[in-house]
């Protein structure tokens, strides 16, 4: 109240009932009033000094939080420009509030071009380089990263920048509109991860898209293709390649695969190519008038394919079969596709390899029909339905039987019985063969050891037999086991044994030839190059083939190569048998020309091992 105020009062206070003051009275409440106010005074006073104690404490207090404060802030400004990421924050107005310094390097952006307050359009226009669609290269990965940078609070940005490097931008945008962002220099990572995705879908060695990458391929040109258009796949695979591998080593054969890809290549032009295995390659060819186009395409192929390989000094040929199938015809699907190229490959392979087939439907029904021999045969064993027959071998000169040649036969409960014609080369595909032959050993010795002393055992032995097992040591098991002498035991093999790996198998039939078993060229003359083979290694025997013997006695030419082919024989030291021998004409003239052993259906049909005593005892068979 103010002073004047309350004086008013007191005099009032102090007037009397005729109106006078009384001024006794008016010095009293005065004076009262002054004493009130004396003790709020010190009242007041204390207050003030604990206030101002408080004041001073509190002002040590904020100086304390200050420098610890200050002191935080430091530390996180170290951290942060310290961190391998680059850190931006922008205000809801998109406006440039902190950065840390590997924001600015990640940019290439100076100092000055980050001041508080910078838009993030003039930022876009300072650095040295572009914002990428946030394109990955492959399609899967980019639907991924789009799924990703559509987040409603997370964002994906990408930038390219001049000098090569990869930035990406994490943004997080908050709820009133302002933004942190982490940035991040994926160089490294995005080329590790290009590679990956190369080496996922290529062929290390050649370059080419690896058999995933072609069926994506594949996959893709088939969902593109125009109603009208056709699709050529063409499967290729190099024929016997694996001896050329075993021949010349792995790496001269990596060599010779990189020769084939690169005239593969010329070739196949712009078309899809593909290597899908070891010495498999495939081709896809479209928007073609098929199959003229791709036919022209695989005599290419064979024409580059057929010109020698240069390895050193060295040269070598080499040939290519191939299946072609054409969509739609002969499948819409890439599954379908791919194995009916497969089909007509297996084919062009039966029919001589070097060539090409195109698929047909009679294709897949003797496909069907091989599966379910494949499986009956994979059982035979077990069901003991092989059993071996035994044609003689005739001596001319003593006109005896001088031994049996074991010839496999199958007896199949509903097929009836399988030629071998038909089953061996599939259970040479299948690898059945190895354990197939070695029964085969140990039956026609344990069956030969029940004949007389003087009376051998000729054995067929499959090239694979060389390189699958070791056959020196399944011989000796079975002429242990019979307790059969190894000069009773002949071992036929034919050219194709020696083609297939002469390297691996010289050695082999060495170490046969040195334990003294016999070692005989089968079907001579039906292979390539028969006079080279024959230099090759001593056979003990030479045994012409069949289609040799047919017109010897009416046809002049004919009768002239028998007789040269004796001679040749001779002139090595070799015993010559000449097989297929049917009628008594064709004996007179081989007794003539001097040929020491016959085989065929004059002498005697194959025939089962319990019959061997009764052919044995036999007169002498002579032409007359
Ligand atoms: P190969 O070793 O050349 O056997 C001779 C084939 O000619 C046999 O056919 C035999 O029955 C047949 N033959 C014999 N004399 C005559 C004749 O006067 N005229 C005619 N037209 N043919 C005659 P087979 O038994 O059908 O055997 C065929 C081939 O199967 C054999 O040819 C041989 O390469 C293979 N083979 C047979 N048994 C085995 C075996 O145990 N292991 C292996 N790896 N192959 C075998
Ligand atoms: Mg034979
Ligand atoms: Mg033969």
């Amino acid at each position: 109240m103010k002073a004047e105020t309350l004086f008013w009062q007191q005099c009032a206070q102090a007037v009397t009932a005729d109106g006078s003051i009384d001024a006794q009275r008016l010095m009293d409440l005065v004076i009262a009033t002054y004493r009130s106010h004396e003790s709020d005074y010190g009242e007041i006073e204390r207050s003030v000094e604990t206030l101002l104690r408080e004041t001073r404490a509190l002002k040590g207090e904020v100086a304390s939080v200050t420098q610890a404060f200050e002191e935080q802030k430091e530390l996180f400004e170290v951290i942060l420009d310290n961190l391998p990421l680059g850190l931006s924050v922008f205000d809801a107005d998109q406006r440039l509030s902190f950065s840390n310094t590997r924001f600015r390097q990640l940019f290439g952006l100076k100092r000055e071009d980050v001041d508080a307050g910078a838009t993030i359009a003039d930022l876009i226009g300072r650095i040295r380089g572009t914002e990428s669609a946030g394109a990955r290269p492959d399609q899967r990965s980019r639907k991924h990263s789009t799924a990703t940078a559509r987040n409603d609070s997370l964002r994906r940005r990408e930038w390219r920048m001049d000098d090569g490097r990869i930035i990406q931008s994490m943004v997080t945008i908050l709820a009133d509109g302002s933004s942190i962002a982490i940035h991040a220099d994926i160089t490294d990572d995005r080329k590790a991860a290009e590679r990956i995705t190369y080496l996922a879908h290529h062929d290390p060695l050649t370059g080419l898209p690896n058999r995933i990458h072609f069926r994506e391929q594949v996959d893709a040109a088939l969902a593109e293709r125009r109603p009208d258009e056709q699709i050529a796949l063409v499967h290729l695979n190099l024929d016997r390649f694996k001896s050329i591998n075993n021949t010349m080593g792995a790496s001269a054969g990596d060599k010779i695969l990189q020769q084939v890809a690169d005239r593969i290549r010329a070739s196949a032009g712009g078309n899809i190519l593909a290597r899908l295995g070891s010495d498999e390659f495939a081709i896809l060819q479209t928007g073609r008038q098929q199959p003229w186009n791709v036919t022209a395409l695989a005599d290419q192929i064979r024409r580059e394919l057929s010109e020698p390989f240069l390895r050193g000094e060295k040269q070598m040929e080499l040939s290519v079969s191939m299946g072609i199938a054409v969509a739609p015809g002969d499948g819409e699907e890439t599954d379908v596709l791919l194995k009916h190229a497969g089909v007509a490959l297996s084919h062009a392979k039966a029919d001589g390899r070097k060539r090409e087939r195109f698929f047909t439907d009679e294709m897949e029904a003797q496909m069907q029909l091989r599966h379910a021999l494949e499986a009956d045969l994979r059982a035979a064993m077990q069901k003991e339905e092989f059993e071996l027959h035994y044609q003689p071998l005739y001596d001319l000169s003593q006109r005896r039987i001088c031994g049996f040649e074991a010839l496999i036969r199958w007896n199949h409960p509903i097929r009836g019985r399988v030629s071998p014609m038909d089953f061996i080369p599939l259970a040479e595909e299948l690898g059945l063969i190895v354990d197939i032959g070695r029964w085969v050993l140990r039956q026609a010795c344990s069956d030969a050891a029940q004949w007389p002393e003087e009376i051998k055992v000729a054995v067929n032995v499959s090239a694979i037999q060389f390189s699958g097992t070791d056959l020196p040591q399944d011989v000796s098991e079975a002429l242990a086991a019979a307790s059969l002498s190894p000069s009773r035991l002949e071992l036929e093999i034919t050219e194709s044994v020696l083609m297939e790996n002469l390297s691996e198998v010289l050695p082999i039939l060495h170490a046969l030839k040195e334990r003294g078993i016999r070692i005989s060229m089968d079907d001579f003359g039906t292979g390539y190059s028969s006079l080279s083979y024959l230099s090759s290694f001593p056979f003990d025997k030479i045994k012409i083939d069949k289609s040799f013997v047919n017109d010897i006695a009416d046809n002049k030419e004919a009768h002239a190569i028998m007789r040269a082919i004796i001679l040749l024989g001779d002139a090595l030291g070799m015993r010559v048998t000449v097989e297929g021998v049917e009628t008594a004409a064709q004996v007179a003239l081989l007794e003539c020309e001097e040929c020491d052993e016959i085989q065929g259906y004059y002498i005697s049909q194959p025939r089962p091992a319990r019959d061997i005593p009764h052919l044995l005892s036999l007169p002498p068979k002579t032409a007359a």
